[in-house]
């Protein structure tokens, strides 16, 4: 029977207690060595997306835990990630995964924990420019569905055991929350797998992954000090509690319901898919809980969602936006709506009227709902073709006719938040922030941060 273990940090907290917390939970699983040999190299994989402290990124203090505990049994400790903001958005640009743990502090705990401790970042900027490379193999995906290759992270191919070590923080895009398997995502060569499958196949995708790495996943220890929820982990909670498990279902579907979900297996898209094809046992009743109690750590997280809600600004989050879709995928809405988010905090939604626009109308999906004459969307505010089905679908009616009078935004899904946000704030004339291009964490950690 797979178990998991939880154990409750003591309040206030501080870097001993989240220590002493963590060796009660592996205590409680029989001791890292019951997943660990002497001389083994063990991948510990935080979730290190971005720039940002937890609950965005994995509490360094987790991290330093797991490390001591490997380095005790007389195995290698290697945190590693590769993180998916070097490509994704603009702001990443010229900065790797190495920036960001250096400015995150893992660098700081890898010396810390000494000798063997190392910290890997999966990729690496090139010394000509701001090129990146990233340091993955090819690899046959055993009973892949939606892969059948994928390019993965050579730390974790040449690693006898991967510990996952995510934080806990709601997912709208994975349906559920971000924990050990959606973690390992982060394994992927963010040039070439990691963008692919990024839709509604997404949570397939996840357990393909997983099914790479199964056997080498044998522990698995979620950070939950303070988790992410809503939309973008825009709130926090102090949950205060560490979780691990010898089996990254059961891991995550005790975290799930530790964060509100009732029946994770049946409610976490990508969980029932991990369960149903073997890779480990998500039903609750059948996963021994060992330390503290589920019900004195549960708390119900305020999940994010996928869905744009437009509408008067009593009501919508979005009142100066139009929706026309037919056949989008949530990961089109995930994309558009950071987008929305972005725009509405940097204050464009209300000097849009300084620039004659009543609405920005989006036209997502395979068949969105334009009417004949696509000169009346100009009546609407200013039409957005948002994501690559659109695009093709309505290439005839607006690229051909509107041209320039409308903005177009490719990708499948269309990630780029900070260059699609700059494209709607020039075609509104209105003068974007110069921060906007700069990114947001390039100003709050100037390369004096990074150095050291
Ligand atoms: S373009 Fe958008 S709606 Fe179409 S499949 Fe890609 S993400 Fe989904």
């Amino acid at each position: 029977m797979p178990k998991v273990a939880i154990s409750k940090i003591k309040t206030p907290v501080d870097e001993e207690k989240v220590i002493n917390a963590v060796r009660n939970a592996v205590k409680l699983l029989g001791g890292m060595g019951t997943f660990v040999k002497r001389g083994e190299i063990v991948l510990i994989k935080p979730n290190v997306v971005g720039m940002a402290p937890p609950p965005q990124t994995t509490d360094p203090r987790v991290v330093k835990a797991v490390a001591l505990l490997v380095k005790e049994v007389g195995a290698k400790p290697i945190i590693g990630d590769g993180s998916g903001l070097t490509i994704t958005f603009p702001e990443g640009r010229g900065r790797n995964t190495k920036d960001i743990l250096k400015v995150l502090g893992f660098y700081k705990i890898a010396e810390e924990v000494g000798s063997p401790c190392e910290v890997v970042p999966f990729d690496e900027v090139e010394t000509l420019g701001d090129y990146t490379t990233y340091h993955s193999r090819r690899v046959k995906v055993p009973g892949g569905l939606v892969m059948r290759e994928a390019d993965i992270a050579e730390a974790a191919l040449d690693a006898d055991v991967i510990m996952p070590v995510p934080v806990m923080k709601t997912s709208e895009e994975s349906g559920g929350a971000t924990l050990c398997i959606k973690c390992l995502h982060g394994i992927t060569d963010v040039y070439t797998t990691r963008p692919k499958y990024h839709r509604t196949d997404l949570w397939q995708k996840l357990v393909d992954i997983l099914k790479i790495v199964r056997d080498k996943v044998k522990l698995g220890v979620i950070d939950g000090i303070k988790a992410g929820e809503d939309y973008l982990y825009a709130g926090q909670v102090d949950m205060n509690v560490i979780v691990a498990g010898d089996d990254p279902v059961s891991t995550d579907a005790i975290g799930h319901y530790l964060m509100g979900w009732d029946w994770p297996v049946r409610d976490v898209g990508y969980l029932a898919l991990a369960h149903v094809q073997g890779l480990g046992e998500g039903e609750m009743s059948k996963i021994e809980v060992v330390g503290d109690r589920m019900e004195d750590v549960r708390k119900r997280l305020k999940r994010g969602s996928c869905d744009i809600i437009t509408g008067p600004a009593s009501v919508g989050r979005f009142p100066n936006v139009v929706v026309l879709e037919g056949g989008a995928c949530r990961a089109c809405h995930h994309w558009t709506k950071y987008v929305l988010h972005y725009l509405r905090s940097e204050g464009v939604f209300d000097k849009m009227p300084m620039s004659g626009c009543k609405n920005l109308v989006l036209i997502l999906g395979q068949d969105p709902s334009i009417p004949d004459d696509p000169f009346e969307l100009l009546d609407l505010g200013l039409p957005i073709v948002w994501g690559d089905c659109a695009m093709f679908s309505t290439k005839h009616q607006i690229y051909w006719q509107l041209r320039d009078k409308a903005v177009y935004i490719p990708g499948c899904p269309p990630f780029n938040y900070l260059g699609n946000s700059e494209k709607i704030i020039k075609a509104l004339g209105l003068q974007p922030k110069p921060s906007i291009f700069a990114g947001s964490w390039q100003k709050q950690h100037p390369p004096s941060d990074i150095k050291t």
